[in-house]
């Protein structure tokens, strides 16, 4: 059985109090829950800040952003290593907002995969059509490409500790969910297409989320998909009550 996973991308918000309260509210309001797994990713900056406050919680803490090197001149960059000095776990890789506004490509996606992967960091590797390609009927071959680009040279035994964030651009934001079953039908063939790459096992085991607006008014409808194993939040991650929510609809 796949333990349902939620995640909260704060994106870049919060100042360092701000990420500090934000943080010690969900610690203690998912004091109590069980059979569910949460994850934050605040901003870098940030991120020693939250491991304080998250000590002792069951809360994991994500990197919004990775570069694949341990070191060198790369300005502006945080490497594996250094996430991982700070307390991080995840790292969620190929966001939507990175690959539109920062050009990350499939193959710079595929780096920083194989990179976190062999330093023992979990990636949550994002991937969604646009609305264009949605109406177009390319919404497949999108999410297609960009998972076999994403795995390309990823072996059976690491891609068990993959976790795939299906978020449709369209739905980013943008306060429009994908329907249940327009989500449930992407993610079963992500599931497929992992079969075909890994096998039934490691399908079965992969935690596919959903991501683009949920809030704890849609979520109920979305996990009870038989393949939906949890969220990526955007903005109502940064909300104690509506994370908490969230993550309590998810336990199974
Ligand atoms: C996201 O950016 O990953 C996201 C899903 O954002 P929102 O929940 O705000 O749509």
């Amino acid at each position: 059985m796949r333990t349902p996973l939620v995640a909260g991308n704060w994106k870049m918000n919060k100042n360092s109090a701000g990420s500090r309260e934000l943080a010690a509210g969900l610690a203690s309001g998912t004091r109590d829950l069980r059979g569910v797994d949460i994850v934050v990713a605040p901003v870098s900056p940030y991120l020693n800040v939250v491991a304080d406050a998250l000590r002792g919680s069951q809360i994991g803490l994500a990197a919004q952003n990775m570069h694949w090197a341990e070191h060198g001149a790369y300005t502006g960059e945080i490497s594996p290593t250094m996430l991982l000095d700070l307390g991080c776990k995840y790292a969620i890789l190929g966001h939507s907002e990175r690959r539109e506004y920062f050009a990350e490509s499939d193959e710079l996606v595929n780096q920083k995969v194989r990179s976190a992967l062999s330093h023992d960091l979990i990636p949550i590797l994002c991937i969604g059509e646009t609305l264009d390609e949605r109406e177009a009927g390319k919404t497949s071959a999108k999410v297609v490409r960009q998972v076999k680009a994403a795995l390309s040279g990823v072996s059976n035994e690491d891609a068990k500790r993959v976790i795939i964030a299906y978020e449709p651009i369209w739905a980013i934001g943008t306060g429009r969910t994908a329907t249940p079953e327009q989500a449930q039908e992407v993610h079963a063939e992500i599931r497929k297409l992992i079969a075909e790459l890994y096998g039934t096992t490691i399908a079965s085991q992969m935690r596919i989320l959903y991501g683009g607006s949920v809030k704890s008014e849609n979520i109920a409808e979305l996990i009870s998909q038989p393949d939906i194993d949890g969220a990526l939040v955007g903005g109502a991650s940064l909300d104690v009550e509506g994370f908490v929510a969230i993550a309590r609809a998810c336990t199974r």
